[in-house]
């Protein structure tokens, strides 16, 4: 795969499988000009999809109307929701109208950095009860523009959490149950922080692409939109989740080149986006789980992603400059991020749950693995979380994870609703897990 670096190509890395010894699967979205070049290189290639047919048809199962401007329109949520993705505007209108509708329950949280293009974000924070020591919990959507399932996934948990708590009723995903009582502690012991939509200037542009302009890229956008990156024609936007501070300098699976589909951005944290994620960390300490919506390949990634882990030399961390330029390389000798044994059970114990969770919904397992998988990476939102105690040892422990929804980027808005629900009950899993803590 760093072989294919030379080419730019928009590949799927976290997707990617051993096939053989000496064989290796990579999907990845390819112009018909890159798939000469690589094939003239001596790859085989597979078409799985006309990826442009894709678009047009998705594009259709993007809401036309903004069905949750007002209040009402949330409480008849259920019905309306089924109907197609989520816009931007959406997310911001239902995040709005919740905490109108719930002011005792939600509250609203105005996000510092406005986007390239001017757009204001929001958070929330659902709470119940009297409780003043409590853990947090935070999910966030969405952060790659493409990605859209996550904005979607996060506003039906906050909904039918609300409304399961509200109407004292179990919280229900297909064959995964949460009894009224779990749905109780969950809102009365802890704090739900949700960003559904870290990067919405992306969401706005992928989809509203113009399905007649003779190319499909623009639906396929993952990055921002920052447009200061842009160098000739080549396109803008940095990869919001290269951008956090966490090994940023390394180049460990980022890129320097502003026309990279891994563009890192000009420093860490330079974009607006992934400062209102760290905003909620440095602001509500008492968040101790992150998880990280994306899609695809059903997955539950936990830290590290940088190297194997090692549970034996704390030496080898990634504060420690000894190991520049050693880490990244696989099932090697010379590094391995260091993670406490207890830390390595703890993570991977509440990966576990989760994917049970998920599983009960209509049976399918997600796999639950290191992030590093096949293919190293650095400055990623989970690694950016779970490392703040590390770096400062007055911040609390952040259990991190990313979940990689589905089997494609946008999948059709039917099977999405089926992942919204495999999606939500891992997340009310973890609540319930976290709220017993
Ligand atoms: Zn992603």
């Amino acid at each position: 795969m760093r072989a294919l670096d030379k080419f730019e190509l928009d590949l799927k890395s976290r997707a990617a499988r051993q096939l053989a010894v000496d064989r290796f699967m990579v999907p990845g979205i390819l112009t018909e000009e890159q798939v000469r070049q690589v094939e003239a290189a001596g790859y085989t290639l597979e078409i799985v999809s006309d990826l442009s047919l894709v678009a047009e048809e998705r594009v259709q199962e993007v809401s036309h109307v903004n069905r949750f401007a007002e209040v009402a329109g949330l409480s008849g949520f259920e019905k309306r929701a089924v109907l197609g993705y989520m816009t931007a505007d959406e997310v911001e209108s239902a995040l709005v109208n919740l905490q109108a509708l719930h002011p005792d329950l939600v509250t609203l949280i105005e996000l510092p950095n406005r986007t390239w293009e001017n757009r204001v974000s929001h958070a929330v924070r659902v709470r119940a009860g009297t409780n003043m020591d409590r853990a947090g919990v935070l999910f966030t959507g969405s952060m790659h523009a493409r990605e859209w399932g996550g904005s979607d996934i996060c506003i039906n948990f906050l909904v039918n959490l609300i409304n399961a708590y509200r109407s004292s009723s179990a919280l229900t995903y297909g064959g995964k149950s949460f009894p009224a009582a779990q749905v109780r502690t969950i809102l009365e012991n802890l704090d739900v922080f949700v960003f559904p939509d870290v990067n919405p200037d992306g969401k706005h542009y992928s989809q509203t692409y113009n399905p007649n302009s003779g190319s499909s890229q623009g639906f396929w956008w993952r990055k921002n939109r920052n447009p200061n990156t842009a160098v000739g024609a080549s396109s803008p936007g940095v990869d919001l989740n290269r951008n956090f501070d966490f090994l940023w300098a390394s180049e460990i699976g980022t890129s320097s080149s502003p026309s990279s589909f891994t563009y890192k951005g000009q420093s860490a944290f330079s974009e607006p986006e992934s400062r209102n994620v760290k905003y909620l960390f440095d602001t509500y300490p008492n968040i101790g789980y992150f998880v990280d919506i994306h899609s695809y390949g059903g997955l539950i990634l936990y830290n590290w992603g940088d190297d194997n882990n090692q549970t034996t030399d704390p030496g080898q961390n990634f504060l420690n400059p000894a190991y520049n330029g050693k880490r990244g390389s696989l099932n090697d000798t010379l590094y391995g991020e260091f993670i406490p044994a207890q830390d390595k059970e703890t993570i991977v114990k509440l990966a576990d749950h989760m994917n049970s969770a998920l599983a009960a919904v209509r049976g399918k397992n997600y796999t639950v693995q290191q992030s590093v998988g096949l293919y190293p990476t650095s400055a990623t939102s989970d690694d950016y979380v779970f490392s703040r105690h590390i770096v400062n040892g007055l911040n609390r422990k952040v259990y991190a994870y990313t979940i990689e929804f589905g089997e494609e980027f946008v999948p059709p808005f039917s099977e999405m609703n089926n992942i919204i629900q495999e999606i939500c009950a891992a997340m009310s899993e973890l609540c319930w897990a976290a709220a017993g803590t």
